[in-house]
């Protein structure tokens, strides 16, 4: 075995998912050919497609699963006042310090203290500024003139457009205490420091659920929903040894929160968050009370219309921060013969097949004597219920690995055989085994395998 194999632990580093990423068309770095553009990223065709399924798994989890959920989207857009009601104007700050001497800047909070104390630059040593507050939103002007009175932000957070409609949803949709609302959408933070791939950038999706609830009953709805996302990420077959709970300390505590946990996953980097359970108490909705002056009580009509101020509690969770979980969760090296060359290894992606890009790749063994043909039908079949690759150059080994390292599932491989008595092989990415199958059986077998996956490794 070269020297380069032995290192192959089958652990995932942000180097190999990053290039694995690019490779197969998952993501690029933004305007690439211009030098890159810092904290953004371009999702390509296997990228768009994950995207698109894990945030139909959260949608279907959060809306379709929950008859007291509904959805909203937002405009990016908003009031700006909404951003001073919700505290962001004046409390949306990172600590910023900046190094004299190689310029580098940080943030405050993530350089260790001693370096703060004695105000001495972590990479070169160099003297440090002092710490300043620096506002995390992108501020831009709406309309031809610019000034301070046509001052508008792109928002950092998808929650306040779910805050500012909330009577909306109360009386569209007749909702009754506790109900919440989710939403997918985009956010930008002007983030300082922009590292680790797709983890932190400047635009990213988010997609939280605001669950409004009676006052004194937080608490409780709080420590269910902690449990109700905890076995979200179980349903969705990640490591679970990878996830933990983190509570803030008072430190850490965001200006609205009454209580906060993280669930962070052990990305090739360490732990980090990957999404935020957040008991929010009545803060939100008091404060657009104060700022629109609108009433936003709720009048519970069951119970002598009696009013208050709901309480929040937010599950926030990241998008495309989740793609990078699932990424690096999914990602495998293994070993898979030992005749002492690069071809023994194989990299896999084992995603669940729910959120598999390709869900079945169709392969003819020949292009000739119509197999491609009858490859084709079967391809056809099979795309109304699944999104299906279809590959016939090169030898059938080579395709099974490039299909593995896109994180297909399922092979169908059609061969002289299926000309005869009308059955396929099919392959299952994780096991490599293959079985025969009837081609009239091939949708319902691959609906049935979906349902019954379970990761080996
Ligand atoms: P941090 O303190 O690390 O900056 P945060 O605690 O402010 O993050 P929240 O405001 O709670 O993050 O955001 C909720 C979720 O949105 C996070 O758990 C994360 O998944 C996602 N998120 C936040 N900021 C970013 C970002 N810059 N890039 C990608 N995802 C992000």
């Amino acid at each position: 075995m070269s020297e380069e194999l032995t290192e192959y632990q089958g652990a995932a580093t942000m180097e190999k998912i990053t290039s694995l990423a690019k490779r197969r068309g998952f993501v690029f770095q933004s305007s690439e050919i211009y030098g890159g553009q810092n904290g953004a990223w371009d999702y390509g065709p296997l990228g768009i497609e994950l995207k698109n399924r894990i945030s139909a798994n959260w949608w279907k989890e959060m809306t379709r699963l929950h008859d007291d959920i509904v959805g909203i989207d937002a405009a990016i857009l908003m009031h700006p006042r909404v951003w001073e009601a919700s505290g962001h104007v004046e409390n949306f700050t990172d600590p910023l310090v900046d190094c004299k001497k190689c310029k580098t800047r940080f943030r405050a909070d993530m350089i260790p203290e001693e370096n703060l104390a004695e105000k001495k630059c972590p990479e070169c040593g160099g003297e440090l500024t002092d710490t300043r507050k620096f506002n995390l939103m992108f501020k831009t002007h709406i309309g031809a003139v610019e000034g301070e009175a046509n001052t508008i932000y792109l928002r950092p957070e998808t929650a306040q457009g779910i805050y500012v409609n909330y009577k909306n949803i109360i009386q569209s949709n007749r909702m009754k205490i506790p109900f919440g609302i989710a939403q997918i959408g985009k956010a930008f933070r002007n983030e300082i420091v922009t590292k680790n791939f797709i983890f932190r950038t400047c635009e990213f999706e988010q997609m939280e659920m605001q669950f409004f609830v009676k006052p004194g009953t937080d608490v409780e709805w709080f420590n269910e929903w902690k449990k109700r996302r905890w076995a979200y990420y179980e349903k969705m077959g990640v490591k679970m040894d990878h996830l933990r709970w983190h509570q803030h300390g008072a430190d850490e505590l965001a200006h609205y929160a009454r209580d906060a946990y993280d669930i962070q996953y052990l990305f090739p980097m360490g732990w980090k968050e990957l999404e935020g359970v957040h008991n929010r108490g009545d803060y939100d909705l008091s404060r657009h009370m104060q700022f629109s002056g609108k009433d936003l009580q709720y009048i519970d009509q069951e119970n002598n219309n009696e009013r208050y101020t709901p309480c929040v509690v937010e599950t926030s969770a990241g998008l495309t921060r989740t793609l990078l979980m699932v990424l690096s969760d999914a990602y495998d090296e293994e070993k898979v013969a030992d005749k002492g060359n690069d071809d023994d290894w194989r990299t896999v992606l084992r995603f669940h097949p729910n959120l598999a890009p390709i869900t079945a790749a169709v392969l003819p063994l020949m292009k000739k004597d119509g197999l491609a043909e009858i490859a084709k039908d079967i391809q056809n079949d099979l795309k109304e219920d699944y999104s299906v690759d279809y590959d016939q150059s090169g030898a059938i080994g080579r395709r099974y690995r490039r299909q593995d390292e896109a994180g297909t599932p399922f092979c169908v491989t059609v061969d002289y055989e299926t000309k005869d008595n009308k059955t396929v092989t099919l392959r299952f990415r994780d096991s490599m085994e293959q079985v025969r199958v009837p081609v009239a059986e091939l949708k319902s077998r691959i609906k049935k395998e979906i349902q019954e996956y379970k990761r080996i490794k």
